[in-house]
């Protein structure tokens, strides 16, 4: 469609396209008849002012005119054609922008309506050279119109932007970059100051500081030394050979490392200096550039390890001297036992010998370092234990202290046991316990302790007394503790303190012994009366019989005729004799019970049987008084155990006193009952019953509810308290429950037997 630009131009193109650009004579040589536009002479005035504007234009612009939109652009806007160039030329802009048509075509509907547009840095995805490629414009359509005031066409003025949109975009980034290196460096800055390691920046041939964190700073003392030279900064450094390292690595660029260097530094301006062990790297400080302007002094303060070290290492020579010495003294020996053995045994099997012990005593070498290991650690433990020891001493509500050494030195002493020793606290401390209580010495209480000391063993007493000053009036009091002298083991086993932990029990212990006394009075009293009655019974019984016997021989009239009157009266003076034989023999066996003289013979004895073997002894005296007397055998067998003689004592006094007290036609049950450790016979009967108040009485000896002599078989009041007594010292117990008007009823409670 273009023509050649040798071509005649015709007059009439000459003033359309005016000018000598490259874009004004190619127009002028195109064939204009063969493009939508038609030929040039028959183009309205409108689009031909408008061509010969845009033409001469200084700026891109290019004419779309007509339905198709037909280009007609300036030099300039060959910028913007690059290879669409000069194809477009007469060519609608919707196919040569194929492209980018979908978003041009509405935008020149618009401006066919009349309407400019603009748009700034739009990007578009244009084809360049056969590749897509991304290019940002700012341009506008602006409607040109015809003589009619028609829209015509739109003219393009565009700029490609996308130089300057990326200049923009890499300015940002540039921007986000350096606020980040801002930031790191306050980081780096942060973690430079803070660094658990010092460094420091030397520069320059004089070393001076130029950045020095705390670290670094508490290395030297916190001089403030920044700003100045190494040697001017620090001046005690002169010779120790720093200032020579720094010189090499500065000029070889060799960095430095050294382990455990010494530095002698002061740590305050003036003060004497110090020797410090540090880990030290020096390293060149390398610009950008390649040049070395200074040295980076970067390491650690190891002053406390290679003290720690040192004096593990001493420890360790010394426990090597230890174990050598050891070892010579194994040695000695050895030879010693050697010389004896050879002397009494055959040289082969002394030989052997030798070597079990040499053997053994290498072994005990090894256990003894061994020990000498654990010693270290237990001795921190130990250091613990103490402090929390002392808390507890010092809070225990209880008298308490802890002595050490068998000088039994107070090494903690708290307020209660210093209370109770009537001491000052402060008065004991420290001091030995011979010193502070020099009257305890004569009264055993350190031999006490020496013994817990060598056996090891905890001394525990009750009711100890110990005679001391503790009201400070001048004259001891004795005193009574119940105490335990606690052994404090080392890690070796070995005692090394004394613990005492006492209450005082001064106030019991006199109100026993005062009780103690009192019940022994009583006993030997109660005692004597006895072994009395006992004697005077015995005494009075043999007489008594002799009465009787002699009675009997009168009535049998062998010392000649006896007379009516006279039976009677000798059948009084016998009944006489029988009522005081009863008494006598009651009074005999209360006194044998009450000496603890009476001797049982305990046995399992079944309590049906026995309760069965007393029946037919009460039966006569139950019906001659007209009472009815009855057993209840139901419920299961029980074994009890007593002595058989005693029980059916008890038994017997118990129903001959039911019906005794009993009125004429009342009744009298035995029964038995219990658990798994007793059983209990009980007599009731349907008698007067015992007042409440008399309940407990009636056990005493010599007590009766009402005193009558009438009847010689009744007693004198010893029966309950001897049944009582015997049941007591079977491991039983006697009882009653009475209710007065409805009767009585006694239990006699005995152990059972397994
Ligand atoms: P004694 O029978 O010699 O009087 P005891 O020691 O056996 O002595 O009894 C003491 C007193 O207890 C009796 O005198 C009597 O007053 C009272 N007593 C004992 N048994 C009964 C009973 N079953 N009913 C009522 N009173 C009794």
């Amino acid at each position: 469609m273009n023509a050649a630009d040798t071509a005649a131009p015709r007059p009439s193109a000459h003033l359309v396209f005016p000018g000598s650009s490259e874009m004004a004579r190619l127009c002028r040589a195109t064939d204009w008849a063969s493009t939508p536009l038609g030929p040039v002479e028959q183009w309205p005035q409108s689009l031909r002012t408008a061509v010969g504007m845009v033409i001469e234009q200084g700026i891109a612009q290019s004419l779309c005119w007509g339905p198709e939109l037909v280009q007609i652009y300036n030099d300039e806007y060959r910028v913007i054609m690059r290879d669409k160039h000069p194809s477009g030329l007469g060519r609608s802009v919707l196919l040569n922008w194929a492209e980018i048509a979908d978003f041009i075509g509405p935008l020149f509907q618009r401006v066919v309506a009349g309407e400019t547009v603009f748009f700034e840095d739009q990007p578009l995805r244009v084809e360049r050279g056969g590749v897509m490629e991304d290019a940002y414009f700012t341009f506008s359509y602006s409607p040109v119109r015809l003589e009619s005031g028609e829209v015509g066409g739109g003219l393009i003025n565009c700029f490609e932007t996308t130089r300057q949109v990326h200049a923009r975009a890499l300015q940002k980034e540039r921007d986000a970059l350096y606020d980040s290196l801002v930031f790191e460096r306050s980081r780096l800055e942060y973690v430079f100051q803070h660094a658990p390691a010092f460094l420091a920046i030397l520069r320059g041939p004089q070393h001076a500081f130029d950045l020095v964190n705390e670290a670094y700073y508490q290395l030297v003392g916190h001089r403030d030394i920044v700003g100045k030279p190494v040697l001017e900064a620090l001046p005690e450094i002169r010779g120790q050979g720093f200032v020579e390292l720094l010189d090499g690595v500065l000029a070889t660029g060799e960095p430095f490392l050294g382990r455990e260097i010494p530095a002698v530094l002061a740590r305050t301006p003036g003060a004497p200096p110090e020797e410090k062990f540090v880990d030290l790297a020096y390293l060149p400080l390398v610009e950008a550039d390649g040049t070395r302007s200074g040295i980076i002094a970067h390491g650690h303060d190891v002053t406390a390890q290679v003290h720690a070290r040192r004096e593990v290492e001493r420890l360790l020579r010394e426990s090597e001297e230890a174990r050598r010495t050891l070892q010579e003294v194994n040695h000695q020996l050895e030879l010693q036992r050697l010389e004896l053995e050879t002397a009494n045994h055959q040289l082969q099997e002394g030989a052997v010998e030798l070597e079990a012990q040499a053997e053994e005593l290498q072994s005990t070498a090894s256990a003894l370092e061994a020990r000498t290991r654990e010693t270290e650690a237990a001795r921190a433990e130990a250091e613990r234990a103490r402090e929390h020891l002392a808390r507890v001493i010092d809070q225990a509500p209880v008298p308490m202290y802890i002595a050490t050494g068998r000088d039994h030195v107070f090494d903690m002493v708290n307020a209660p046991y210093a209370a109770m020793v009537g001491r000052r606290r402060d008065d004991m401390l420290g001091r030995p316990g011979r010193e502070v209580f020099p009257e305890f010495v004569p009264q055993g209480v350190f031999a006490l302790i020496d013994e817990v000391y060598d056996s090891g063993v905890p001394y525990r007493a009750t009711a100890i007394p110990a005679t001391f000053d503790a009201d400070r009036d001048g004259v001891p009091e004795t005193h009574y503790f119940n105490l335990v002298y606690q052994p404090l083991l080392d890690a070796g086993g070995a005692v090394y303190a004394v613990a005492l932990v006492a209450t005082e029990v001064t106030e019991l212990v006199q109100a026993r012994e005062a009780a103690e006394a009192a019940q022994r009075d009583a006993e030997l009293a109660n005692r004597a009366k006895a072994d009395f009655l006992a004697s005077m019974s015995h005494e009075l019984r043999t007489p008594l019989n002799a009465i009787g016997g002699y009675v009997d021989l009168i009535d049998m009239g062998i010392q000649g005729p006896v007379t009516p009157e006279q039976q009677a009266a000798l059948a009084r003076v016998k009944a006489s004799q029988q009522h005081l034989l009863v008494l006598i023999n009651d009074v005999l066996s209360f006194a044998k019970v009450e000496a603890g003289t009476i001797e049982l013979d305990l046995r399992p004895l079944g309590a049906r049987e026995l309760v069965a073997g007393v029946e037919p002894l009460v039966a006569p005296q139950a019906q001659a008084k007209g009472i009815a007397l009855s057993v209840d055998g139901s419920g299961p067998e029980r074994r009890l155990l007593g002595d058989e003689e005693r029980v059916r004592q008890i038994l017997l006094n118990l129903v001959g006193n039911a019906i005794k007290f009993t009125p004429a036609g009342g009744s009298v049950q035995l029964s038995i009952g219990g658990d798994a450790r007793w059983v209990r016979i009980s007599v009731r009967d349907n008698g007067p019953g015992i007042a409440a108040e008399k309940q407990q009485a009636i056990f005493d000896p010599f007590v009766q509810v009402e005193r009558r002599f009438s009847n010689p078989r009744e007693g004198v009041g010893l029966g309950l308290a001897i049944s009582r007594d015997l049941a007591r010292a079977m491991g039983g117990d006697l009882g009653v429950v009475s209710t007065p008007g409805e009767g009585s009823t006694f239990t006699v409670q005995l152990p059972a037997a397994a």
